[in-house]
């Protein structure tokens, strides 16, 4: 089975909104064993909802649309579909009635006349309720053809419940046994991961493997699928057994878990608490901290001491040192981690100073230099890192290194 995914809205081919469905649907689509061919953004326009619809033709078996099924007059989705599939569109009485009473529940207010067009339905389509919004979704099987169109509405918030209702249908369609595992992997970058695990994966295609690698993460995608579900589970174990032993416990997790995640899990369960003191990183790493629900069993504090006067004050870093080294220099970092487990009372500190760019570089301390400093009982550890990228990209790498530290220490 082969899925193409378009989403309509002219608003998706500005600078000003992206097309999150289409990579959200794809997710799920993948999760069922269902291939996707192709991703399209078109316009609200007939003509072109049309076009890629027909394009899609005799090249998969489903189709999957979101946005434009709405009561305006630039909502074209039914349109396009009449189009490409030759189908008049017909009003239906009865959800026509349907969709005014929910308008009146909505809002408790009258339904106004253009509601009217999202009665009309292509011969031979199937309502899908709403059970959030007024747009009903479309599914159509185009007879004769082995080819299914699923017209869903644009906010997430509606499609999702209809997707979710349909999954036994989608999922029947797909390859039945799959299974699917993400490792995550911190401490080593995304061509040393490659290095090491190519002579399992080359040439191998069942399991698939993709490697992906963000400022976060290098992460590792293992699928599999198989006549039943207990090979295709044992193709993938026996992958993750060789990973394993080449990656050691640069794995954090087996289970597609965040490293916020992974380190506040291992924090309660040694009963250890934490506090952070964030220079170039700006607060993310207590962002990613606080993210995690429960956080405040172990995260006491966190400081975002950007100038020096900062520094000194909360922390307690040295004057002089930050005179003779720099407030990005291996001291400063340690004393922060220090001075902010002192003031918390924590049992880990946290110490993160570095330069983001993209101005402010020298040839002693270029751009994307960052000193991590974690201290606990025993002692303070310092690492000098060089990280690239942009702002967002080296406050990442930072936070994601802090959060590592203290991840090894832990285990
Ligand atoms: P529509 O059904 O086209 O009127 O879309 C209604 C709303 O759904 C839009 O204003 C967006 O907020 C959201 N939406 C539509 N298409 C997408 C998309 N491809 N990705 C994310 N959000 C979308
Ligand atoms: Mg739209």
């Amino acid at each position: 089975m082969i899925a193409h995914i378009i989403a309509v809205g002219s608003e998706l081919l500005t600078p000003y909104r992206q097309d999150t469905n289409s990579r959200e649907i794809a997710r799920i689509l993948m999760d069922m064993g269902i291939k996707v061919g192709s991703i399209s953004v078109v316009p609200d326009n007939d003509e072109e909802i049309a076009r890629v619809i027909k394009s899609a033709l005799g090249r998969g078996q489903l189709i999957i649309i979101t946005g434009g099924l709405g009561p305006t007059a630039d909502d074209r989705t039914r349109e396009g579909i009449s189009k490409a599939l030759k189908l008049n569109l017909e009003f239906n009485e009865e959800i026509h009635q349907w969709i005014k009473e929910r308008f009146r529940q909505l809002t408790k207010k009258e339904p106004p006349d253009n509601l009217a067009r999202m009665a009309f339905v292509p011969q031979g389509a199937e309502i899908i309720h709403n059970t959030v919004g007024t747009a009903p979704g479309l599914w159509l099987e185009v007879e004769g053809k082995d080819l299914r169109v699923l017209a869903l509405p644009g906010p997430p918030a509606e499609w999702r419940p209809m997707l979710e209702a349909l999954k036994d249908r989608l999922k029947s369609l797909g390859k039945k046994n799959i299974v699917r595992r993400v490792l995550r992997i911190a401490g080593l970058r995304e061509a040393e991961v490659e290095d090491r695990i190519s002579p399992f994966i080359t040439g191998v295609k069942n399991p698939s493997v993709i490697i992906l690698a963000s400022p976060e993460d290098v992460q590792l995608h293992i699928l599999a699928t198989s006549k039943d579900l207990e090979e295709a589970g044992a193709l993938v174990n026996s992958m993750v057994e060789k990973f394993r032993e080449v990656l050691g416990d640069n794995i954090y997790s087996f289970e597609d878990e965040p490293l916020e995640k992974v380190v506040g899990d291992l924090l309660r369960q040694k009963g250890k608490t934490l506090a952070v003191a964030e220079s170039c990183s700006g607060g993310l790493l207590s962002h990613r901290i606080t993210n995690i629900p429960g956080s405040s069993d172990y995260f006491l504090l966190g400081t975002i001491t950007y100038s020096n006067e900062a520094k000194v004050k909360v922390l307690g870093v040295n004057p002089r040192d930050l005179e003779e080294h720099g407030a990005v220099s291996e001291p400063v970092a340690k004393q922060m981690a220090e001075g902010v487990r002192k003031l918390a009372g924590s049992d880990f500190g946290i110490g993160i100073t570095g330069i983001a760019g993209p101005g402010g570089g020298t040839p002693e301390k270029p751009v994307g230099l960052v000193y991590i400093a974690l201290s606990w009982e025993g002692g303070t550890e310092v690492h000098r890192k060089r990280f690239s990228g942009n702002r967002l990209q080296i406050k990442t790498y930072s936070t994601s290194h802090a959060l590592d530290m203290l991840r090894r220490r832990l285990i």
